[in-house]
């Protein structure tokens, strides 16, 4: 099914299948997601747009959603087991030298470590939830390759 854009008119993407919250890609775009079942609209709003047209350097842009990406991991983590969120949290450390706020920029590092440890049935219940709190945020360019890169199987 194609859903187009009630501002731009381009098609929507789903953001996770089944989720029912399609998104525009249109950066420039001011419509942000519409949520199927409800049929609600959410679009940016102006204070958004404007703090994200401030000048500023990749880094300080970028530390925020660092720190979004690794609490929606942490969180998501923790609902499914604490021995899960240890086990992960551990690994980042004794593997990558890491911990979950250097996964935005290197989300390889938490799917190499959900796939060698844990079955497909955690995986999904992980990157479900992941994708649920970010889904929201998914209008950064950052978290939108964040949560393409959990999508991609390889
Ligand atoms: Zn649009």
């Amino acid at each position: 099914m194609i859903v187009h854009c009630p501002d731009c008119k381009r098609p929507l993407i789903e953001f996770d299948q089944g989720s029912g919250n399609y998104h525009c890609s249109n950066p420039s775009c001011n419509f942000q997601y519409l949520e199927m079942i409800t049929g609600k609209e959410h679009r940016k709003s102006r204070e958004v747009e404007e703090m994200d047209n401030i000048p500023s350097s990749n880094s300080l842009d970028k530390k925020p959603k660092r720190i979004l990406v690794g609490l929606a991991i942490e969180n998501s983590l923790l609902n499914i087991g604490h021995s899960i969120f240890d086990k992960v949290t551990s690994k980042l450390r004794e593997e990558y030298n890491a911990n979950v706020f250097d996964c935005l920029e290197n989300p390889q590092y938490l799917k190499q470590i959900m796939k060698a440890n844990f079955d497909k049935k955690v995986q999904e219940v992980m990157y479900k939830s992941i994708k649920t709190i970010l889904g929201e945020f998914a209008y950064y360019d950052s978290i939108r390759q964040f949560l393409d890169e959990l999508n991609n199987k390889n």
